[in-house]
């Protein structure tokens, strides 16, 4: 077999057998296949796409390139979410707690960020002392005494993807439904959860722009766990504005804990947490109805189950609980900056990508996979989507180290003066 009849084949907007999908991928985690190939491959899948057939096979053979998690011995039917990637989400770090403390195991695998988009790993670095990756038996251990885990992917799971995934990131062949399919599920299969429930965001701020395309991302990840038989749900979600005040790493503790604390319990982001904390323990088999996991889920909220569990799980896990009540104990930034609204009116929209790059650029982010984060910049909004300010009135507090900050491009938030309503972040459920 030779991979340029591979890309020959591809380029035409043919099909590759199965069998040409497993020599590739051995080929990639093997390091036989060099990277131009790959790329070239890489590139004809994003311009011809992928059938759900291949879509499969490519899944299989990436979680097969390496170790899997067994997660059998721990009783429970164990669940698992995902996002697809956005500005100011920390879904994740609200809703493990709630459902852990909900009795369901929660075991999760979480990435860290790049470019303008955050990563559940990057904002867990910001607790002092807090191991964001564990080995398999400290993931286990941490499921079994806490019941939740949740860390960054180690050892050998799924290499192909690493280097796949790592190639993409320079080629631009990161937007391609088939390939996006394959390097999560791949990672989700392998990482040994029964259920997941996946938030397919979609927005400026996403990697899928359009519903349209977001629909057929949910759809085909959904494909992919079922033929597994995963449990399995998509709730496809807005990224016009960034999710909640903070983008940024401590910031974004700062806002999960509060959320956890029921200070916050009308934000975007705790409906949205709360609802995905939901449908965990719908897939978990802890609530019959929707209705009655939502109530499962306020009154671990409002009774300080959850918080309690955050706290015994950060601390099982190295990290200093106290962080959680002082933040004074958690990375801060030299200066603050405001950015001011040059004149009135209804905010209309706020431009999450570009906010997601300002704060990439404070710090909070990373341009390359080498890079080091500032955890303590990052900025605080002061505005939603349907509000009135006034001329003068601050948009966004900038938390960083340079000595001033530029005025806002004014259609980063753009102010109009008609009312606009807050849009609803939930745009349609699958499976
Ligand atoms: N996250 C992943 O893990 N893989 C992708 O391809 C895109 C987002």
């Amino acid at each position: 077999m030779r991979m340029y009849d591979l890309i020959y084949t591809k380029k035409m907007g043919g099909r590759l057998s199965d069998e040409e999908i497993a020599f590739w991928v051995k080929g990639v985690a093997d390091g036989s296949v060099p990277d131009e190939q790959s790329s070239a491959l890489l590139m004809a899948i994003c311009w011809q796409g992928m059938d759900t057939r291949e879509t499969l096979a490519l899944t299989l053979n990436m979680r097969d390139s390496g170790d899997r998690v067994d997660l059998s011995r721990v009783p429970g039917i164990k669940v698992d979410k995902h996002s697809t990637g956005g500005v100011g989400d920390k879904a994740t770090l609200v809703l493990g707690p709630i459902v852990a403390a909900c009795g369901v195991p929660c075991a999760m695998f979480s990435g860290r960020g790049l470019g303008h988009t955050g990563g559940t790993v990057d904002k867990y670095s910001a607790i002092p002392g807090l191991r964001v990756e564990l080995e398999e038996k400290d993931f286990r251990r941490s499921l079994t005494e806490t019941g939740f885990a949740n860390s960054a992917q180690t050892g050998n799971i799924c290499p192909a993807d690493r280097k796949l995934y790592a190639l993409r990131d320079v080629t631009a062949t990161v937007e391609s439904i088939p390939l996006i399919t394959a390097s999560i599920m791949a990672k989700k299969l392998a990482g040994g959860a029964d259920a997941l429930v996946l938030d397919v965001m979609c927005g400026d701020g996403a990697f899928m722009h359009s519903l349209e395309d977001a629909r057929a991302l949910a759809q085909s990840m959904v494909e992919v766990g079922r033929a597994h038989g995963m449990r399995i749900k998509a709730l496809i979600t807005r990224m016009e504005e960034p999710l909640g005040w903070a983008i940024g790493n401590a910031l974004e503790v700062m806002e999960a804990v509060e959320i956890l604390k029921g200070q916050e319990p009308g934000s975007n982001l705790a409906r949205m947490s709360f609802r995905l904390a939901a449908e965990m323990l719908l897939l978990g088999g802890a609530a019959g109805t929707l209705a009655e996991a939502e109530a499962r889920v306020a009154a671990t909220v409002a009774n300080g189950a959850a918080m309690a569990t955050f706290r015994t799980w950060v601390k099982a896990n190295g990290g200093d609980p106290r962080a959680l009540d002082d933040f004074s104990r958690l990375p801060g930034a030299p200066r603050r900056i405001e950015l001011r609204a040059a004149h009135s009116g209804y905010v209309q929209g706020i431009h999450s990508r570009a906010l997601g790059i300002l704060a990439m650029e404070l710090g909070a982010g990373r341009q390359g996979q080498a890079e080091v984060l500032d955890l303590g910049v990052g900025l605080r909004l002061r505005v939603q989507v349907g509000q009135w300010v006034e001329a003068g009135q601050s948009l966004l507090t900038l938390h960083c180290n340079v000595r001033e900050g530029n005025p806002l491009p004014a259609d980063w938030i753009t102010l109009g003066p008609e009312p606009c309503p807050q849009p609803d972040w939930l745009l349609e459920t699958l499976g």
